[in-house]
Order: structure tokens, then C-alpha cells, then sequence
């Protein structure tokens, strides 16, 4: 059994973030995906983070019929109640589950945004509270994007909102840490659940995971952290810390070891899409090819899915 330690902290939820286990990372399979949920679940993170934009529905399908207690949380770039509709229907066909946890706009970075999906937004809006989805809600990087779901969340119909954090700031794009860290404050104060994520800034921070990790337990007023597991000892590790228990040394000392990176593999066409749509500037093109830039990126996988080559990994 796990020593307990005692942090005293405000229970933030352990939610798991599933991008390592997508056709991002190399060589992912559906069992290796049951093992790290299981590991997960079974750990205490009853609820799983998934994007369309992920292409993992498939991979998790077993993994969330195994465990139909574990609740899901996906986003999607609908825009409009026909694309909102279809993105529905391939989350609950793909995934296997009838009812979907929380259903969110993915990347929502001010309220012009939000305009422009103010059809899908409407559709998702009718579904919330009802047998099909319990929350609707945006994701966004930008304080901005936190502070448009407060201040319009009774006319959208907003009722959850997922922003990174992390104890440096990284990945923040229109102000500082304790500027983000008010705006969700306000968000919990509206009524919102507060979904946190990047806390280890893209595995910036993994040298200074238990510091990163306090950092979030301290964050009173979030409901829930989404950080990424790629194996059943990520899993078990990041589990042991939010149960306030003391991760077992070989847990700690894998997990460690998962230093992930971003790759560019062979194949690349120089086409420019991923650093185009790269916000924090962390691919740049050389000589034709694109080049990632280590220490800017936050490993969100954007880039991975607008390459027409799938040659871009984390790994
Ligand atoms: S390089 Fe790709 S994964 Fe890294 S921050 Fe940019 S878009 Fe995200
Ligand atoms: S999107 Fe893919 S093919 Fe295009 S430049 Fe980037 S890595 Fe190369």
C-alpha cells in the first residue's frame, strides 16, 4: 500500500489526458490503451480527455466499454449545427458511448470566435443536461477566450471551460499567470467547471513534476486537471500524487524517463501547414523541411493534425 502523504490540499480531480495515446504517438494499440485507463481509472481519474482533432475514439472504444463508469470529455472544431451534429454522432459512435460527460469548442480564443461557432454552439447548447450530453463548455489558450465563456455563458449556454496552467506561465498568449488564474476564478464564480491542463507545460516542467503537480493542487477553485499519460506508469504516478500518497519508486523513476518529444519524421513535404498553425512558433521551415524548436513547444498536437503527411510525432 501507497504511504499517504500530506499535502492538505483543495481536491483538484485527476482527469486523463489521452493525446500520447493517439496515431501521434508511434506504435499506440487498443490494449495498450486499456492497460494506461485501467491504470488510470483504477488510480482514481474517472474521467478521460479526448478530442475529434486526436483521432483516438477508436483506439479508447475498448478501454471506455471495459470501464463504463469512466466519464469522457471530448472537444470538436464544429462550427455549425450541421457539422456540430456530425461531430456528435462520430463521438458516440466511435467511442462507444451513448452520453458524453462534456462536450466542448475546441479552441475559443475570444468572443469573435465563439461568433463564428454560434451555430454549433446553439446545438450543443439544446443536447446539454439531457440524456445525450451533460455539459457543454469551450476550451481555449487565451485568458480572453476564459473571460468570453464567463461573460457569455448564459447566452451560449456555457457551463464548463478548460485553460492551461502551469506554475510558469508557459503557453499563455495574452497575459500573465495570476491574470489567467483570475479569470477562471470568475469562471468557477459563474457557475462553470474548470477544466486545467499543461501543467507541465508540454513536459517543460517534468525535472519539476511534484513542484508543477502542488502547484495545480493548490488551485482551489478548478475542478478538474487533464494531464497527459502515455503508459500505466504515468498513469499510477500522476494518480498517487492527486491521492495525496507517496508514488512507488518505479513508477516515479519511469515516468520520469518520459521525456517526450515532438518529431519530424522522413517524409516531411515542406508544405508549411504545422508551422502555420503552430501558435507558439515552435516549427520553423529549414531548407524545405520543417524543424521543431524544442524549448517553445507545448506539445498540444495541433501541428500533427493538419500534416498531410502524418509524419509529425510525439514520442
Ligand atoms: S510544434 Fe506542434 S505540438 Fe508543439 S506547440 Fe506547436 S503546434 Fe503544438
Ligand atoms: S505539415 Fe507535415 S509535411 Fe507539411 S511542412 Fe509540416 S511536417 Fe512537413
Amino acid at each position: 500500500m501507497n504511504r499517504r502523504i500530506n499535502y492538505n490540499y483543495p481536491m483538484v480531480k485527476l482527469c486523463m489526458g489521452s493525446l500520447a495515446i493517439s496515431p501521434i504517438a508511434r506504435g499506440v494499440t487498443q490494449e495498450h490503451a486499456l492497460s494506461v485507463v485501467r491504470a488510470a481509472y483504477d488510480g482514481g481519474a474517472g474521467i478521460i480527455d479526448t478530442a475529434e482533432y486526436y483521432r483516438n475514439y477508436a483506439l479508447l472504444m475498448p478501454a471506455l466499454a471495459a470501464l463504463p463508469n469512466m466519464r469522457v470529455i471530448t472537444k470538436t472544431y464544429a462550427y455549425d449545427e450541421t457539422t456540430a451534429e456530425a461531430s456528435f454522432g462520430k463521438a458516440r459512435r466511435e467511442l462507444g458511448r451513448d452520453y458524453i460527460d462534456y462536450f466542448l469548442l475546441h479552441e475559443q480564443e475570444s468572443i469573435h470566435t465563439l461568433r463564428g461557432h454560434a451555430g454549433a454552439a446553439r446545438f450543443f447548447r439544446r443536447k446539454a443536461g439531457s440524456r445525450q450530453i451533460g455539459r457543454f463548455g469551450i476550451s481555449t489558450h487565451r485568458i480572453e477566450g476564459v473571460r468570453a465563456a464567463v461573460k457569455y455563458a448564459s447566452e451560449y449556454g456555457i457551463g464548463a471551460v478548460m485553460a492551461p496552467l502551469n506554475m510558469l506561465g508557459v503557453g499563455l498568449s495574452d497575459g500573465t499567470l495570476s491574470e489567467m488564474i483570475d479569470a477562471l476564478r470568475e469562471a468557477k464564480a459563474a457557475g462553470l467547471d474548470v477544466f486545467l491542463m499543461k501543467a507541465l507545460a508540454g513536459g517543460h516542467l517534468i525535472s519539476r513534476r511534484d513542484e508543477a503537480f502542488r502547484f495545480i493542487l493548490e488551485q482551489d477553485y478548478a475542478d478538474y486537471c487533464a494531464i497527459g499519460m502515455a503508459s500505466a506508469a504515468e498513469a499510477r504516478y500522476a494518480c498517487a500524487v492527486f491521492n495525496n500518497t507517496a508514488p512507488s519508486e518505479g513508477d516515479a523513476q519511469t515516468s520520469l524517463r518520459a521525456d517526450r518529444r515532438l518529431m519530424i519524421e522522413e517524409g516531411c513535404i515542406g508544405c508549411g501547414a504545422c508551422a502555420e498553425r503552430c501558435g507558439q512558433r515552435a516549427i520553423v521551415m529549414d531548407f524545405g523541411k520543417a524543424r521543431a524548436i524544442a524549448d517553445k513547444c507545448v506539445q498540444c498536437g495541433y501541428c500533427a493534425a493538419v500534416c498531410p503527411e502524418l509524419v509529425i510525432k510525439i514520442m
